[in-house]
């Protein structure tokens, strides 16, 4: 549990120094901690080591390790692929879901948190390589969906989130991060009112990367709790 604190410390200096260098004030990047497949223990130490968020990708795997008390003392968000007939679980449980990918998945997150008086920050997820394997809006969906989504009574959109293509070559991803950055800014002018608050890019081999083009928040896994064991 140590490490996990330490881990946590040895990132932020990481990130201060990516934010120094791009001209950035560091107080305005928040660390998410992606805790999968880590136990209630270790987000327990997350949390204790003064991480800003936790994240959750798996319903199930969030709903069990809320009855055990694992987030207390810090906001948790979803960040993984949410599917429609799960959005009920997640509503109103969470602070902030990362990843709206679909105006039907809109849909239902409104429905869902007008049924408990509520309303549900969100991020609109973009699929800046437009991959098949990946959900999210494609780049030019992505400003016809923001535009609708001002409609949702029970919706608030605070931003964009993004997972760029797994690229090898360092720096890799750093033009789909650009990319994304744009649509940030343009479409939080545009149609929010400047309203926008959280970019949530970069990860545990970018996120400094992601920084430099203007994450606010970045999503770290590995780096903080260890390499996951896949079964
Ligand atoms: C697992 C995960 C992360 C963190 O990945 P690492 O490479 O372990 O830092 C970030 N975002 C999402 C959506 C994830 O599922």
């Amino acid at each position: 549990m140590m490490s996990i604190a330490a881990n946590i410390q040895a990132i932020r200096a990481r990130m201060d120094a990516a934010a120094a260098r791009a001209g950035r004030d560091p107080g305005e990047i928040l660390l998410v901690g992606a805790s999968k497949m880590n136990d209630a223990a270790a987000c327990r130490a997350a949390i204790g080591a003064g991480i800003d968020a936790l994240g959750e990708n798996r319903v199930q795997e969030m709903t069990a390790k809320l009855a055990e008390g694992a987030y207390e003392g810090a906001p948790l968000h979803f960040i993984g692929h949410l599917q429609r007939n799960k959005v009920r679980q997640v509503v109103g449980r969470v602070s902030l879901i990362h990843s709206a990918g679909s105006l039907e998945l809109l849909e239902e997150i409104d429905r869902q948190a007008e049924k408990r008086g509520i309303v549900q920050e969100v991020l609109l997820e973009v699929n800046i390589g437009g991959e098949q394997s990946k959900s999210g809006f494609a780049p030019e969906a992505l400003y016809g969906a923001a535009e609708r989504a001002r409609a949702f009574a029970s919706v608030r959109v605070m931003g964009l989130m993004t997972i760029p293509p797994a690229e090898r070559e360092p720096h890799g991803n750093l033009p789909y991060f650009t990319k994304v950055s744009r649509f940030y800014v343009d479409i939080s002018r545009d149609l929010y009112d400047n309203g926008f608050k959280y970019l949530s890019m970069g990860m545990s081999d970018d996120f400094e990367d992601a920084i430099a083009a203007g994450a606010t928040m970045v999503r770290v896994g590995s780096a903080i709790f260890g390499h996951r064991q896949y079964q």
